[in-house]
């Protein structure tokens, strides 16, 4: 996801200024909304995804299930496999 610039908004404050913060832990989004850490765990969740999906035949839902359920996972990777399914979710609904 690329970043949006609105010159119009410029005038905002400081802290505000990329207008994007982690959708996890709201401090500053450096790419597809997430901050660095978070992003580096959603990197790593997505690339396992591609193994577990060859392996398992697994689908994005339960693989992000089977991510949260499984107790190795780290904090970070599990909040943004919660976040994941939750997006996932409200999309599905629509
Ligand atoms: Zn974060």
């Amino acid at each position: 996801m690329e970043i949006v610039f609105e010159p119009c908004l410029s005038e905002k404050r400081v802290e505000e200024k990329s207008g994007l913060k982690c959708k996890i832990c709201s401090k500053e989004a450096v790419s597809n909304g997430y901050c660095m850490l978070h992003e580096k765990a959603h990197q790593n969740l997505t690339e396992k995804f591609e193994t577990w999906k060859g392996a398992l035949g697994i689908s994005w839902k339960n693989y992000l299930n089977e991510i949260i359920k499984n107790p190795s996972t780290g904090v970070k990777a599990r909040e943004v496999a919660e976040a994941l399914l939750s997006i996932h979710n409200k999309t599905n609904l629509a």
